[in-house]
């Protein structure tokens, strides 16, 4: 046993494998900006100039840290905040990613939040989306971007963006496969090291949103459903790997946490749901 875990401590980090995808990035990037245009106008958007840079700066530290053979140069990276109570968020095809204001007021460091980001980032550059989408072989690529809506954004949310979608949602509620959330746990924790964020706190967030579960479950991991042992897994990962410098801030996450506290409560998505 003591040889095993010295073996794996001294080992490289685990190598992630892309897979084949029957659409090309390009149309990753189609169906992702559509979709991002549905979830805008279905979703409330935060528009707070301060929170949005600072999830900006974390998004774009993140991306500039993706391994080379993971890179896109089409993609079309955005970083948007709901104010939606809820820990929760999302990435859609070729780079739009949507973050919950509740993500921002449950992390406890920058790092926590980029934990969260840093995950979605790696299925965006993983592309499961299309992935994901290609398995249900009965939609047309013009319905695609609602279906990839239906795949990826689970729970109320992604009723919600479903309810008065301009591009055809059906009521196809998937989720992400265990061997994709295994994939952006291990991926993100990689990313997040070359960005100069400690990996730990992934595991952190995700077990901060696991005891939060409580009767209805938290809609993240309705999306994202755990692996197995992820919080393990990622650690273990992260005794792999070498952080590259410090990208925590401390002081500016701090400023926006209190911003956010001083303002309006987020609604919850179920709340919105009802409203509509
Ligand atoms: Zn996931």
């Amino acid at each position: 046993m003591a040889a095993l875990v010295s073996a794996s401590l001294s080992s490289a980090q685990t190598t992630v494998a892309l897979r084949k995808n029957s659409f090309t990035p390009a149309q990753d990037v189609q169906v992702g900006q559509r979709a991002a245009t549905d979830a805008r106008r279905q979703l409330p958007m935060l528009n707070d100039g301060p929170t949005d840079a600072f999830v900006e700066r974390v998004g774009r530290r993140l991306v500039a840290a993706v391994p080379a053979r993971f890179r896109h140069s089409g993609f079309r990276y955005s970083f948007d905040v709901v104010n939606l109570r809820e820990i929760n968020a999302f990435a859609l095809p070729g780079g739009p990613m949507f973050l919950h204001r509740g993500t921002l007021q449950a992390a406890r460091t920058d790092d926590e939040v980029a934990g969260v980001m840093a995950h979605e980032l790696a299925h965006v550059v993983l592309r499961h989306g299309t992935l994901q989408a290609s398995k249900a072989q009965k939609f047309q690529f013009g319905a695609l971007a609602g279906q990839i809506i239906g795949s990826i954004v689970g729970g109320n949310t992604g009723q919600i963006i479903a309810q008065s979608s301009q591009v055809g949602l059906g009521t196809y509620f998937l989720k992400y496969g265990r061997e994709y959330e295994r994939e952006a746990d291990l991926l993100g924790a990689q990313i997040m090291a070359r960005a100069g964020y400690d990996p730990r706190h992934m595991a952190n967030m995700f077990r901060t949103i696991a005891q939060q579960g409580g009767g209805r479950g938290p809609e993240w991991l309705s999306s994202h459903p755990d692996p197995g042992n992820r919080y393990a897994s990622i650690n273990r990962e992260a005794s792999m790997l070498r952080v590259a410098g410090a990208a925590n801030t401390g002081a500016s996450f701090t400023s926006v946490r209190s911003r956010l506290a001083r303002i309006a409560p987020a609604p919850s998505a179920q709340q919105l749901a009802r409203r509509r």
